[in-house]
């Protein structure tokens, strides 16, 4: 008797409509899409660069082409206001053009052989070639364009994709195969696999996966690990990203990129700013104009154009939110704006008299809450910023360039923004953290890196 396979409903966090449904696959099927992903990887790792390219620009052009149902798509499974799904949906058609770029310059070079004296005579170089099959998971919180971000550099390094999203957000992975078809891409080259952790526990499992690129949070990158074996594996992993505004800064400047990179998408972002450390002489004003900016975001509809902040993605994590909140002021913190929320619309959160022990302070967030804390000395207050598990990105506003220079050294984090929050991320960046935050780093040229191996040829001319 034929079985049908489970369907997930895919929930608006929004309103709780019911979007779309998606299988739940088992371990069939997800052995049977990878597959299908051997049986084309000879094709892909053989096809020339003009023709990965030339996908990957059709590709970008398709997805600009459906931007706004994109947008929309995007909006309606994860809650993100739509104008910054927009947003998101324009960096992923540029994502995909600097993969089109990168497949056109993948090279070797050649070795100089007889810098050896037992390499004297012998013509050396090497190539660089597809790792082979990638798995790739994802989170819900940029459902297009971090899937774009492994999708891209697997096509243009010639690697067949298997990706497995996030349970709450598979749609717009699945338009974005749907789109790659499209754009000329061999069936199986990239396939979505949709389910929860089972389906990625049997996905990364697979012997015949020489690949693991993960961007999720850091316990399942744990998890990950014991399973990945001998294998490549590139993680992109969340934080507590710090910002330190000095006594020179423009706070004015500051200020709107703190209530940006705090409270965009309710600060579900790996590298949004909680953690902020501001001089004395500077913190009145900075946190009496941060706290008047965020009373003008408008809470509401993600479907509507005004609307800055939607519902946090489930009521489990908004009621983790506010825990930590809670936990922050029986410690001694004060709410500044916001400490409150109405089911899923968590308001967007201020708090001072923080210290450092608090979850608010030392564990990622991800959510709507930006803890202010003055400083005295500058190099303490990097120290502090450093004081952290979590290694990803970190903003420093200084106008003295010894300052500034002295923070790169310090810092232990993947990059650096001087006079800018650490939210800032162009999608050529070599972007991803370290300790906590991950290894590896993304960005196309990067990722293709990471996704191809080198091969070295050693000719014996005339033997
Ligand atoms: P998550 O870690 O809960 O889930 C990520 C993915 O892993 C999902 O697809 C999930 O189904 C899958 N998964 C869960 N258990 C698994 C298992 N045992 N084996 C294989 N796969 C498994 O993360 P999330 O809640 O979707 O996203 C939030 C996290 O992602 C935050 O920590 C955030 O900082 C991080 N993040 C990092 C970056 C970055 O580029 N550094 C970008 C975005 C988000």
């Amino acid at each position: 008797m034929a079985t049908t396979t489970p369907q997930t409903e895919i929930i608006n966090p929004y309103d709780g409509s019911v979007i779309d449904t998606v299988p739940e696959l088992n371990e069939a099927d997800v052995r049977g899409t990878i597959g299908r992903a051997a049986a084309v990887a000879g094709e892909l790792a053989a096809m020339p660069a003009h023709q990965r390219a030339a996908i990957l620009n059709r590709a970008a052009a398709l997805i600009g082409d459906n931007q706004e149902a994109l947008a929309r798509l995007m909006s309606q499974e994860n809650g993100k206001p739509v104008k910054h799904a927009r947003g998101e949906v324009s960096r992923a058609v540029e994502t995909f053009q600097f993969a089109a770029d990168e497949a056109r310059r993948i090279h070797g070079e050649t070795i100089p052989m007889d810098a050896a004296k037992g390499g004297v005579g012998k013509i050396g170089y090497y190539v660089r070639v597809p790792v082979g099959i990638v798995a790739a998971i994802t989170p819900f919180n940029f459902p297009l364009n971090l899937v774009a971000h492994k999708v891209a550099p697997a096509i243009a390094a010639g690697c067949p994709i298997v990706l497995k999203p996030a349970p709450a957000t598979p749609l717009s992975a699945l338009r974005l195969a749907e789109i790659l078809l499209e754009a000329g891409l061999p069936q199986g080259a990239f396939s979505v696999v949709t389910g929860g952790a089972d389906v990625g526990a049997w996905l990364i499992s697979d012997p015949r996966v020489a690949m693991i690129t993960f961007t999720g949070s850091p316990p399942i990158a744990h998890k990950i690990m014991q399973s990945a074996g001998v294998r490549r594996v590139t993680l992109e992993l969340g934080g507590n990203a710090a910002a330190i505004i000095d006594e020179d800064a423009n706070v004015d400047h500051a200020v709107g990129r703190a209530v940006a990179g705090g409270f965009a998408y309710s600060g579900q972002v790996c590298n949004s700013v909680q953690r902020i450390y501001i001089h004395r002489s500077r913190f009145a004003e900075f946190r009496d104009k941060m706290a008047a900016a965020t009373s003008k975001l408008v809470l509401g509809n993600p479907m509507d154009d005004q609307t800055d902040i939607g519902p946090v993605i489930n009521e489990a994590a908004a009621e983790r939110i506010m825990a930590w909140i809670q936990e922050a002021i029986r410690q001694g913190a004060k709410v500044v704006t916001g400490g409150k929320r109405d089911g899923q619309m968590v308001y967007p959160t201020i708090i001072e008299d923080v210290d450092e022990g608090m979850q608010v302070m030392c564990a990622e967030v991800f959510g709507p809450v930006v803890a202010i804390t003055p400083f005295d000395d500058f190099d303490a207050a990097l120290a502090a910023a450093d004081n952290s598990p979590f290694g990803l990105q970190a903003g420093v506003y200084t106008r003295s360039l010894d300052k500034a220079m002295r923070a790169v050294q310090r810092l232990n984090v993947g990059g650096i923004m001087i006079n800018d929050v650490p939210t800032f991320r162009v999608d050529q960046m070599p972007y991803g953290g370290n300790k906590e935050s991950g290894i590896g780093r993304e960005g196309p040229r990067f990722a293709v890196e990471e996704m191809t191996t080198l091969k070295m040829v050693v000719i014996n001319p005339g033997v």
